[in-house]
């Protein structure tokens, strides 16, 4: 039975996580502009009694928060997103996305290295004692 940790079985999983992480370094190395936050769509009533949110309709419209100096700053953007600015917003969380999915493989990667070192290494003791 082949175990999981068999040398040959971790340097295919290795070879394989590096080719992913090697794909997923193209895509962040020439990032487009990008916009830091998320947009946020709030709804609101106006409190005219007149007006079609005293009835449900809610008045909406869009802010872009982001973490400033330990806090969060909302910005009011409008009551649509500009297309550029949806985009830009868009590519951040990508980016951000991918820069997580960047960072499990390379901690993956390094598990599985010191498993390979592991199946190697020896103690001084161990070593004279089994040559
Ligand atoms: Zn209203």
């Amino acid at each position: 039975m082949i175990s999981p940790l068999d040398p040959s079985n971790l340097r295919k999983r290795i070879v394989e996580l590096d080719d992913r992480r090697r794909d997923l370094l193209a895509q962040l190395l020439r990032p487009s502009p990008m916009v830091i936050g998320y947009l946020y769509k709030m709804r609101r009533r106006c409190g005219s009694p007149r007006c079609k949110c005293s009835r449900g309709e809610l008045h909406s419209s869009w802010y872009l928060s982001r973490r400033q100096e330990g806090r969060t700053k909302l910005t009011y953007v409008g009551r649509v997103v500009p297309q550029w600015l949806g985009e830009r917003v868009g590519r951040y969380r990508q980016y951000q996305k991918r820069l997580a999915a960047m960072r499990k493989m390379d901690a993956e990667i390094s598990r599985l290295l010191n498993q390979l070192r592991d199946e190697k290494v020896q103690t001084l003791e161990q070593a004279t004692k089994r040559r």
